[in-house]
């Protein structure tokens, strides 16, 4: 899942200079962290009409960042007299509209990071991307991203009471330890972790 937040609506409106505007809400990590679905669509509807904007329809499509635009335009045939898009989704959603429509496309959220659902609970930042995942030896805790000096080798010796010394995350090497201690994996802590190899994360490689 991928988390998003809301820019802020002065923000928006700051380079929103078009009238016609039409808004895309995302059904999937959009709606589910509430900040692109139905009801923040109907309400970012709301607010740019009351800043006199015209409103020239929204639609929540079931997956932003895997859409035909075909299809968008079916459903949606009022998007024609848009002079802009407004999406809600995640910078990968709005890149596929802005390819599709050939309309000027402005993001209305800012991506943060790839996180998950867990029991219901949203959980920011879990996965950093790096293109060489190995999170079986810390307990299926990537500490890349959940250590706030994404320490492959740790812990750095700082945690107190299980909180890190950065900042009020609990310390992730405090739980990589309690995870692998769980299976029965402790030996896991003896490996000596080479670098990334930032190569397996080159962007735009086609
Ligand atoms: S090791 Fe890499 S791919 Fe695996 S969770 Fe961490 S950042 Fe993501
Ligand atoms: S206290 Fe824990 S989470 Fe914080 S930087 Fe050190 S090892 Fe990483």
């Amino acid at each position: 899942m991928i988390i998003s937040r809301q820019k802020e609506f002065k923000d928006i409106l700051r380079v929103l200079k078009e009238q016609n505007i039409f808004i895309i809400g995302c059904g999937k990590c959009a709606t589910r962290t509430h900040v692109g679905g139905e009801p923040e669509v109907l309400d970012m509807k709301k607010r740019l009409a009351a800043a006199r904007k015209n409103i020239v329809g929204w639609t929540v499509l079931s997956s932003v960042c895997s859409t035909s635009w075909d299809e968008v335009l079916s459903f949606n045939p009022g998007i024609k007299k848009a002079d802009a898009l407004l999406v809600m989704s995640c910078g990968g959603g709005a890149s596929v509209i802005s390819m599709l429509s050939g309309i000027q496309v402005y993001p209305a959220l800012d991506t943060e990071s790839l996180g998950g659902v867990c029991r219901d609970e949203i959980m920011k930042e879990q996965c950093g991307m790096c293109g060489e995942c190995t999170i079986w030896e810390y307990g299926g805790i990537c500490p890349l991203v959940q250590c706030a000096k994404g320490l492959l080798n740790g812990p750095c010796g700082g945690a107190a009471d299980g909180k890190c010394e950065v900042d009020d995350r609990p310390c992730a090497w405090d739980g990589i330890y309690e995870k692998l201690k769980k299976m029965g994996k402790l030996e896991y802590l003896e490996i000596l972790h080479e670098p990334k190899d930032h190569s397996k994360k080159q962007r735009r490689k086609n």
